[in-house]
């Protein structure tokens, strides 16, 4: 039973000076009722909390921890790369390296930027495209969540989701009708929307593999009818891979399913646990941006020394190590094929979405395709799930309408322990 009153005091110091006490809305466990626990250390498949509580970890920073917490080839870069300086504000060779890689890892990136987050990534990518057109309007799916620009917090998913407010205050009318939006995976009504704003659109973006509906996979035919029909209208296909990029392979979800956007926007991983972001592309496009080209987008801090050399650790570990995507793929294979079981068991007939090492429960028994499915699940319950896994030390992202990642530290005998506390909870969670 893990009890926590340092984090529980944390928490209500924290409101005091923190709005809602927290640095990003979905970790303050509002969707799941209860307190967040504060964090001291996290090594490998584990994190520690203030009150010396261990926890197996399944949300990895939400995605960039991908070989576990302080890897040691990251680690061990970053140590290296500090006494150099944290930051220059001038090019450096790393930068250029990093680019290299990016550009050889990534199909569809013949050039990239880097930034700090994910959310600059996706809103540079825009304006580029928008540039790159001379059109206004952009297509985004309903459930994809692509950051806080305010273009994109229109029936944005993530926490903006848990909170209920997928259409932010602040956010100005003339920006949200420049954003259409379509249900995901329903290729006809984007053609709709293309048709009914013929020579508008300059840009459709999505995440290919949708992580912040929950899990949500394309359909067959899906992001090569989305292809099709960029190439045809002259739209700039962007694919936010900020979570499966190097996530789902080596060159993201567009490896994988064999489509190539013509731009893409990267996170998490790419900075190994540091603040990064990138976005890329075309040669034709990306020489858009400036200084080559009138399309403004700058950084203070981007490119920072420290976490291009954390990025460029993880980056190159993971190219050299293609097994870890074989090994990733088993482990989550494995707690998927135990959780059926345990449903079985149960009698439950709930929705598991996998795929690579990102999977979701949804607690419905349909199938969930999009966000209208994925709105059928019992949150409540979720809720209950979530603390009862919570309570035995497996720590899940605090929210229905998350993707779960799984590290290469989880072992087959953390595999198994998860199994077990998974029919367990279940089993609570059952009881109201
Ligand atoms: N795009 C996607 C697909 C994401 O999942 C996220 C964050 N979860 C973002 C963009 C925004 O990235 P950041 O939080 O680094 O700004």
């Amino acid at each position: 039973m893990k009890i926590a009153p340092i984090s529980e005091e944390l928490f209500q110091r924290a409101q005091n000076s923190i709005p809602g006490g927290v640095n990003s809305p979905v970790r303050a466990f509002r969707a799941v009722g209860g307190n967040p626990r504060f964090m001291v250390s996290a090594k490998g498949p584990y994190m520690y909390d203030e009150d010396g509580n261990r926890y197996m970890e399944f949300i990895n920073s939400w995605g960039p921890m991908i070989l576990g917490h302080a890897a040691e080839v990251v680690q061990e870069a970053v140590q290296q790369a500090i006494p150099n300086s944290l930051s220059f504000g001038a090019p450096t060779r790393k930068e250029i390296e990093i680019a290299e890689l990016i550009v050889d890892m990534v199909p569809s990136i013949e050039k990239v930027r880097m930034v700090n987050s994910g959310t600059e990534a996706t809103m540079s990518a825009v304006r580029v495209a928008r540039g790159y057109t001379g059109r206004n309007k952009m297509i985004k799916f309903e459930g994809c969540y692509h950051g806080h620009g305010d273009s994109f917090l229109i029936a944005a998913g993530s926490g903006a989701i848990t909170l209920g407010v997928p259409d932010s205050p602040g956010v100005t009318q003339g920006v949200a009708a420049d954003t259409l939006t379509a249900p995901f995976n329903d290729l006809e009504a984007v053609k709709t929307l293309v048709e009914a704003n013929k020579d508008q659109v300059a840009a459709i973006i999505l995440e290919p593999v949708a992580g912040n509906m929950g899990l949500v996979l394309p359909a067959p035919g899906f992001l090569q009818g989305l292809r099709d029909l960029c190439t045809k209208e002259g739209i700039v296909l962007i694919f936010d891979e900020v979570m499966t990029g190097f996530r789902l392979a080596p060159g993201g979800a567009q490896q994988l399913f064999g489509v190539t956007p013509d731009m893409t926007t990267l996170g998490k991983i790419i900075g190994g646990g540091m603040p990064v972001g990138a976005y890329g592309g075309k040669k034709e496009i990306m020489n858009f941006v400036a200084p080559a080209g009138p399309v403004y987008q700058a950084g203070t801090l981007s490119g920072n020394p420290i976490a291009m050399s954390a990025g460029m650790a993880m980056l190159q570990y993971l190219q050299s190590h293609p097994e870890v995507y074989t090994t990733l793929e088993q482990t989550t294979t494995n707690m998927v094929n135990g959780m059926n079981q345990n449903m079985q068991e149960l009698g439950l007939n709930f929705t598991i979405n996998h795929v690579g090492s990102m999977f979701s429960i949804f607690f419905t028994s349909q199938a969930v395709t999009d966000f209208e499915s994925a709105k059928t699940s019992d949150t409540a319950m979720f809720g209950r799930y979530f603390n009862s896994m919570l309570q035995r030390g497996v720590y899940l992202a605090p929210s229905q309408y998350e993707s779960l990642f799984v590290s290469t530290a989880i072992t087959d005998e953390l595999v198994q322990e998860y199994i077990k506390a998974n029919g367990e909870a279940l089993k609570e969670a059952l009881l109201r």
